[in-house]
């Protein structure tokens, strides 16, 4: 007996006609967003496609090396990839770089010396950042213990840039001023890469002098443009999210003026060696592949997120951002306003995965944080948050915050699933 999509949900994954149809009818409110997203898929698609081809990249730049890594082709190629769309002098592309906040932090230590002042323009950086620069942690070797001085802006209430106050707090011995783009797991707009780009122009009117840094993590192809191409001096994110492309299974990526770029990667391996070593280890197949991915995926992930926002809209809830608001980042917040609810949610997402779909993930202390956390991830890759993950720190107001799906149809299955859990349990109705 033929049996379609709709039968195939009801009998295997236990999903309601009433579920059913509600997420059709989503989906349908939200085709006209989705064109927008494909328009911006196939324009960043075409950018690192043209990157590709101008970099004449071949089978040979996929061997691997070994030992020191000299004269490894791939990966010298794969950072003039990486240069190229982001319209940038150079770029460090590296396995090597274990995380988003490493990328950040070889940033830092790269470009600034004792006696500088750092500067937070977009209020409390992101939560590993802090031991970093020495806001958190004591003989840790962080930039105040360098002597390095730090300034922080916060944000406005309302969550939006507090220009005047950066005016007045930037001078001539402010060497770095980080951005970050992302909400990360707070409840405000992202900064869209035009906000960045009239706050990068607010401070190097101060001080032409002031390295521009961008936390970019979560942002990657979001726009048809990076910040590289406002003015930032420097750009930073993790592989295993947007620019990884879920095939990259470690690392993280600088991209920016070659200066910077040269000084970070001295901080990376040492002095003098810079980018010229590090083994590829057969990296760069993967690297390569997921950069190429990279703008498909986060389309997928994109749609999942503005699924997610307009279905919960719908059932009366609280989202950020909203489903028709422009996005710069791959981050749907849901505010659910009830513990159980959360909680629910993200067991039902973590249900709905292809890797531990059978496990119920629970609130836990996670070192470093105030309140107990939930973490749904069944992925691939540890920790990936370019795949569909959602995770939520248990206290008020109870806000989930989802990210990733490297497939549109899967991610949107996850959605749903999470959603019946919720009312299976009858925590919802509709
Ligand atoms: C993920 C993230 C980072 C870095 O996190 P890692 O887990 O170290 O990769 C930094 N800033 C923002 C806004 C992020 O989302």
């Amino acid at each position: 007996m033929q049996r379609d999509i709709a039968d195939l949900l009801f009998q295997e994954f236990n999903i309601s006609k009433k579920t059913y149809i509600l997420s059709k009818e989503v989906e349908e409110q939200v085709a006209d967003k989705f064109s927008e997203i494909d328009y911006i898929s196939r324009f960043n698609q075409y950018k690192v496609l043209k990157a590709f081809q101008n970099n004449h990249i071949s089978d040979s730049h996929f061997v691997e090396t070994t030992g020191y890594g000299y004269d490894d082709l791939g990966r010298d190629a794969l950072d003039a990839v990486y240069a190229e769309t982001f319209r940038s002098e150079d770029a460090l592309v590296r396995h090597h770089i274990v995380s988003g906040t490493h990328a950040l932090a070889l940033c830092l230590y790269g470009v600034l010396r004792p006696g500088d002042t750092l500067i937070s323009v977009t209020g409390k950086p992101y939560d590993t950042l802090e031991e970093v620069i020495g806001i958190r942690g004591k003989n840790n070797g962080s930039l105040r213990e360098l002597g390095i001085k730090y300034q922080q802006v916060d944000l406005t209430p309302m969550g939006t840039i507090n220009y005047d106050e950066i005016s007045a707090s930037i001078d001539k011995n402010t060497k770095v001023a980080m951005i970050q783009r992302s909400k990360g797991y707070d409840w405000r707009p992202s900064l869209t890469v035009k906000e960045i780009e009239r706050l990068i122009h607010t401070i190097k009117t101060i001080n032409p002098d002031t390295i521009c840094l961008v936390d970019n993590c979560y942002g990657e192809f979001v726009e048809t443009i990076e910040p590289t191409e406002v003015g930032a001096d420097l750009v930073a994110g993790s592989l295993i999210k947007n620019p990884g492309g879920g095939l990259a299974p470690t690392g993280g990526y600088i991209a920016g003026k070659k200066e910077y770029i040269k000084l970070a990667a001295y901080r990376l391996t040492s002095p003098g060696i810079g980018k010229k070593c590090g083994a590829s280890l057969g990296m760069n197949r993967h690297l390569f592949q997921g950069f190429f991915m990279a703008p498909h995926i986060v389309s997928q992930s994109l749609k999942a997120a503005i699924f997610c926002a307009a279905l919960f809209e719908r059932l009366g809830f609280e989202v950020c951002p909203k489903s028709d608001e422009i996005r710069t980042d791959i981050i749907q917040a849901i505010k659910f306003n009830n513990p159980e609810l959360l909680i629910s949610f993200c067991q039902g997402i973590q249900k709905g995965a292809p890797i531990d779909s059978f496990v119920r993930p629970q609130p836990w202390d996670m070192p470093g944080y105030d309140s107990q956390v939930i973490m749904a991830a069944g992925a691939f890759i540890q920790g990936s948050s370019i795949e569909l993950s959602a995770d939520a720190p248990i206290k008020p107001p109870y806000i989930a915050y989802m990210q990733g799906g490297l497939i549109w149809n899967h991610a949107k299955l996850g959605i749903i699933i999470a959603l019946q859990d919720m009312m299976d349990k009858g925590l919802l109705k509709i």
